[in-house]
């Protein structure tokens, strides 16, 4: 993979990156954190990101040890060797960056005060696209009988590093040979998939479920929104059902790594044509003219 690794301010390679087994994140699994990618080599909506990480942090009680300049510093310290250890392959290769802060070493119980120092983590490695015929063709996902959390369990609008309930979900589709897990929420309404949000298309409107849902607020997501103001699309936040999926002309997920991906099967159902649609295609292109290398 040759990632290249930061922990508390010392950066190797990852075969030599290492936290202490009596980190709360490890144990616990207690922790926030981002994935960003980036776009001419700089950090895709930075800023962004970061107040999503503080949002997460205070969801946890965590206090954030860094300004977004300071950590946007030691990020470029990371991906300077990073390129550095990548040599003439690092050439024209973009950056998957994954920041982590989880709530340091401490005593094995869940006195938050036997921990004085949170953990900070970069991990940088190559930003793997998902391939072409992701894009051309469209992908098949499942929807999986694992429920998304309850917000009064593990809250999904925390980007937390308890990864269990996203990693079952995921586990199921791929089992079954999906690209992607599609949950439903405590009420059974559909919420987000494993590691994306979710929209359908109907009648040249596009739906994605609401935050109260249950669900990440991804950052692609809102995003989205914002591409389909400027290529008139309209995007709008709806309760959706089973049916609702099933019956959509056409259907996509978002996330910072994969942008907009068309689904065009759910189960063993095909969804509208079989093929990614016209609003699909319109809102990735319109992605793609937003992002710094498509201006
Ligand atoms: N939902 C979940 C559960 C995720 O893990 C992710 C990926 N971070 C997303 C949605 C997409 O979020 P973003 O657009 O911010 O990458």
């Amino acid at each position: 993979m040759g990632a290249t690794i930061y922990v508390n301010g010392r950066i190797t390679g990852e075969d030599e990156a290492v936290v202490p087994v009596l980190d709360h994140g490890f144990l616990f699994g207690e922790g926030v954190y981002e994935v960003m990618r980036t776009y001419g080599r700089k950090p895709f909506l930075y800023g962004r990101h970061m107040d999503r990480m503080r949002r997460s942090a205070a969801m946890i009680d965590l206090a954030v040890p860094f300004t977004a300049e300071y950590l946007l510093g030691e990020i470029e310290k990371t991906a300077d060797r990073f390129y550095e250890a990548q040599g003439e392959a690092g050439a024209g290769m973009e950056m998957y960056v994954r920041v982590l802060l989880t709530r340091g070493v401490g005593a094995i119980n869940y006195d938050v005060r036997s921990c004085p120092a949170p953990t900070v983590v970069i991990i940088v490695k190559p930003q793997v696209d998902p391939p072409a015929e992701a894009y051309e063709q469209g992908v098949r996902v499942i929807l999986v009988p694992v429920v998304r959390n309850h917000p009064n369990s593990i809250n999904p609008l925390i980007k937390s590093n308890n990864l269990l309930n996203n990693a079952l979900a995921w586990q199921e589709a791929k089992r079954q040979g999906g690209f992607e897990a599609i949950m439903r929420n405590y009420r059974g309404e559909i919420s987000e998939c494993s590691q994306s949000n979710l929209f359908v298309v109907k009648d040249g409107r596009v739906t994605t479920p609401p935050l109260e849902a249950g669900l990440l607020a991804g950052i692609t997501r809102a995003f989205v929104f914002e591409c389909g103001e400027s290529a008139a699309v309209p995007v709008r936040e709806a309760t959706l059902h089973d049916a609702d999926l099933f019956g959509a002309d056409e259907v996509f997920l978002t996330s910072t790594t994969r942008e907009i991906v068309p689904i065009v099967r759910i189960d063993e159902r095909t969804v509208g044509t079989g093929t990614p649609g016209p609003v699909t295609r319109q809102l990735l292109a319109e992605f793609r003219r937003r992002t710094p290398e498509g201006l």
